[in-house]
């Protein structure tokens, strides 16, 4: 019997997509792409229409002759990769090699690997798509340029072995950027009065002044506050009773999920699509063998196939109710329309609710699995309905308000709950013109806040929003800006690091129209149009090189070198007088004695939440008193930007400062015999134990939210 030859890129893809084909097909994965650009060369040819030297990957050579060889015994030759520019370009230049031995090839693509999807595709076979793949190189190309000339001037100027790219380094340009605002920012102010108030039934209504509308002060707080309690008078003057509705959100798109993912499941953007890929790839059904359990992980259209929309109808109606049925199915549109109908990330069959996957699916997998199945159902079903209510009352001529809300009809909140929904309760009966009693003002303190630092959701959202990156990138683009250590994350918030801060500040000054949001958001829709024909490959790459290259020349003189030439710190050295440096050595930042070499003075640096450079003494050989060693006086436990240190406590007048070491002293007190506790280092991180020892012998899980202070422990 004649059989076809059917090319995926990965192994599990292939088994999922062989049981549905059967015999006929022999189902092979190229692992990856087959081919990429030489490593030891740009692999661009800037002077001739930009054409890339593309070749098979070395360790890809044996595979290819292998496939070739398939290909030939081959009655038909499908390639079906993924449904998007990489998928396209791993197709691409199968079909090169193949085209060698005289083989033609059929393209398909398809959006979820299901029996019927997968045999639709054969069914439907397209030729290779230029466009697409053109996209593809241009953005291979752009980023090989940006990053093979840009990179090595960082290593000359910073460091050795730093990256720079076009996404990665705008996305850390956008959080130096946030640091800086939170360091220049100055809390203002600001007051709230809140009245308690009685019924005559002494049922309870908290109401808030809303004029006057701004309270700066505690004097102006209390004379509010007076004015309330002085009035003979306090009077409903108006009740307004609203319905509003709340509507579900659209499915899944790659964005959406990673940020769901990240703040309500805690999964890195890198983690959850892994995740993403391996329900996507197909998850053994126990006997049933291998199915593709949600569509293609990477999209930006929340668009819903009519198949998959009649059968999440059909289940809302029987399943759920069907009083949460909506008359016409909601419908959610793309942003664009990109020339690939994309889909939105959905079961591939929503009757397999996640209580019927529990036996196959792990933890991690089940948790993603349900966050998609949930929103999907939900994103068909009706908007809840509140009701809610606003109560105005006058307390002569203060103005205050108390609010109500009552769920009427819960809606897609029945399957996929986003935000407190506690009911607010007013007082039933409530009536225009009824008097009320004070039972007491509350004045309250605020002050202003900064604006916050991001987290992977708020900052996939800003880079979704301002345009820049695409679902194949956010995941790669946070993972790089880490590991490099541009960035730290502390406690779910991204901090930019000393060699961050210094990496973004060289390149936005000096790259400022191509490390720049508007461009870079540009340049991406340029491949979008690429991608539909719009615009070719070589007229997109000479706007690209022709700007590029004025600016990385003028860079080449213009970047300061931080190795040569290091900064002034605003410290001066304790042994000499001198202006301490920011130098950057093999291990890190530190301070060098700008006397070097006649005085070798160096400190370790931390910085505080304005920015300010704090230097962190070293630990003196028989220091473990938590005596200041400059003063005496106590030394305590501060939060620095970068993790806890030690602070001496005579604060101002003295500024020692070291290092958390073990056997410090916390302020936990022992709950068998009120000795402090001290900080241990055990075989699994740190733990707390009583200083008291041997006499006491307690200890207490580390809780206390330090690092662990033996170095590469956390
Ligand atoms: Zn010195
Ligand atoms: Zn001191
Ligand atoms: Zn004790
Ligand atoms: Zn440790």
């Amino acid at each position: 019997m004649a059989r076809s030859l059917m090319l995926v890129e990965s192994p599990t893809k292939a088994r999922t997509i062989k049981r549905y084909l059967g015999k006929r097909f022999d189902v092979e994965a190229t692992m990856g792409h087959i081919k990429d650009l030489p490593k030891t060369t740009i692999g661009v040819d800037l002077e001739n229409g930009f054409k890339l030297n593309y070749r098979v990957k070395p360790d890809k050579r044996d595979l290819v002759k292998r496939l070739k060889k398939l290909a030939n015994s081959a009655d038909e030759v499908y390639l079906a990769s993924d449904p998007d520019r990489e998928g396209e370009a791993i197709a691409w230049h199968v079909a090169e090699e193949l085209s060698k031995t005289g083989k033609k090839v059929r393209r398909i693509t398809f959006h979820e690997i299901t029996k019927n999807a997968i045999e639709e595709a054969v069914n439907n076979p397209r030729g290779l798509d230029s466009a697409l793949y053109n996209a593809q190189m241009a953005r291979r190309a752009i980023d090989r340029i940006v990053g093979y000339t840009m990179s090595p001037l960082l290593w000359k100027r910073v460091k050795r072995g730093l990256s720079a790219g076009r996404v990665q380094s705008v996305a850390l340009s956008m959080i130096c950027a946030r640091e800086e605002e939170i360091e220049a920012f100055i809390p203002r102010e600001f007051w709230t009065v809140e009245a308690l108030l009685e019924t005559q039934n002494h049922e309870e209504i908290i109401a808030k002044v809303v004029k006057p509308k701004d309270i700066a002060t505690e004097i102006e707080a209390e004379d509010v506050a007076r004015q309330i309690e002085s009035t003979p008078k306090i009077v409903i003057s108006g009740i307004v009773k609203r319905k509003k509705k709340r509507n579900p959100s659209p499915p899944f798109i790659t964005s959406t999920l990673q940020q769901e993912a990240s703040r309500r499941l805690m999964f890195s953007a890198k983690k959850t699509m892994v995740i993403a890929q391996q329900l996507y790839e197909g998850i053994q059904l126990g006997s049933m063998g291998p199915e593709g359990l949600i569509t293609y992980m990477r999209t930006d259209s929340p668009v819903i196939s009519t198949n998959a929309m009649t059968a999440v109808r059909e289940f809302i109606q029987s399943s759920i109710g069907k009083e949460y049925l909506p008359d016409k199915p909601n419908v959610y549109k793309a942003k664009k329309t990109a020339q690939e109908a994309h889909e939105a990330i959905r079961p591939t069959d929503v009757h397999r609710t996640p209580d019927t996957l529990k036996d196959y699916l792990d933890n991690d997998q089940l948790r993603l699995y349900e966050l998609i199945w949930k929103r999907f159902v939900a994103s068909q079903m009706k908007s809840a309905v509140f009701e809610q209510t606003t109560v105005d009352i006058d307390a002569s001529g203060v103005k205050l308000r108390a609010t109500g809300s009552v769920l009427l009809f819960d809606g897609y909140m029945k399957v996929y709950n986003s935000r407190d929904t506690k009911d607010k309760l007013l007082p039933k009966g409530l009536s225009k013109g009824q008097l009320l009693k004070l039972v007491e003002t509350r004045p309250e303190q605020h002050f202003t806040q900064p604006p916050a630092r991001y987290t992977e959701a708020t900052l996939i959202k800003e880079l979704e929003e301002k345009g820049i990156g695409r679902p194949s990138t956010y995941a790669p683009t946070i993972s790089t800006i880490q590991e490099r250590g541009y960035v730290k994350k502390d406690k779910g918030v991204f901090l930019p690091t000393e060699l961050g801060r210094d990496v973004s500040r060289l390149l936005v000054k000096n790259y400022p129209n191509i490390i720049n949001v508007g461009f870079t958001a540009r340049m991406e829709d340029t491949l979008d149009e690429i991608e539909e024909g719009k615009k070719t490959y070589v007229e997109s790459m000479e706007a690209f090189y022709s700007r590029y290259i004025k600016e990385h020349s003028k860079a080449e003189k213009e970047m300061e070198n931080l190795k040569t030439e290091p900064r002034p710190s605003g410290i001066k050295c304790d042994l000499c007088g001198r202006e301490m440096l920011i130098k950057i050595g093999r291990n890190g930042y530190f301070l060098g004695c700008s006397g070097y070499p006649e005085c070798r003075n160096t400190k370790d640096f931390t910085r505080d939440e304005k920015g300010n450079i704090v230097v962190i003494e070293p630990p003196k050989p028989d220091g473990d008193s938590l005596i200041c060693d400059k003063c005496g006086a106590p030394m305590v436990v501060k939060h620095g930007k970068y993790g806890p240190f030690l602070a001496c406590s005579n604060y101002p007048e003295c500024k020692n400062t070291r290092p958390i070491k073990t056997q410090d002293t916390t302020d936990k007190l022992c709950d068998k015999c009120g000795s402090p506790m001290v900080v241990k280092h055990g075989k699994y991180g740190p733990f707390l134990a009583c200083s008291n020892y041997p006499e006491c012998k307690n200890i207490m899980p580390y809780t206390i939210g330090l690092s662990c202070p033996v170095p590469g422990c956390n």
